[in-house]
């Protein structure tokens, strides 16, 4: 079993709010959510971070771009609006080391980037 929290998620071995899955990822509300809306887009193989994404390949990088809008669009932020962040190693504060974009909105998220 994997020690990977995200991996684990990901297998169904932990239970989550999801949002959006298919074969090769899945989206889950945020646990500690920092917005109205806050989910958590994670492929289900494992990279530690945004620095692993040559592992990845193109094609599967374009494709968790498009899961993420359309993910986006399952929580109902797609109109409204929202911001992608990936924190990516120890100066941005990376919790869990699994690759993962977070899709913030349901309101004005206000001026940080
Ligand atoms: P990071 O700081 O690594 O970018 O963010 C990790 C995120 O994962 C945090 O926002 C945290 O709340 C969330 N998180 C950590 N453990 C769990 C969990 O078991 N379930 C869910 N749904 N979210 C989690
Ligand atoms: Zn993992």
């Amino acid at each position: 079993m994997s020690e990977c929290i995200f991996c684990r998620i990901a297998a169904g071995e932990i239970p989550a709010d999801i949002v959006a899955n298919d074969d090769e990822f899945i989206a889950f509300r945020d646990l500690h959510p920092l917005a109205p809306t806050h989910v958590l887009v994670v492929p289900k193989r494992h990279l530690r971070s945004l620095d692993e994404i040559e592992a990845f390949g193109d094609a599967a990088a374009g494709r968790m771009l498009r899961f993420t809008a359309a993910a986006a669009r399952s929580a109902g932020v797609a109109t409204s609006g929202y911001r992608v962040v990936s924190n990516t190693g120890p100066d941005a504060g990376q919790e869990v080391d699994h690759l993962h974009w977070h899709i913030i909105g349901g309101g004005p998220l206000g001026g940080m980037v």
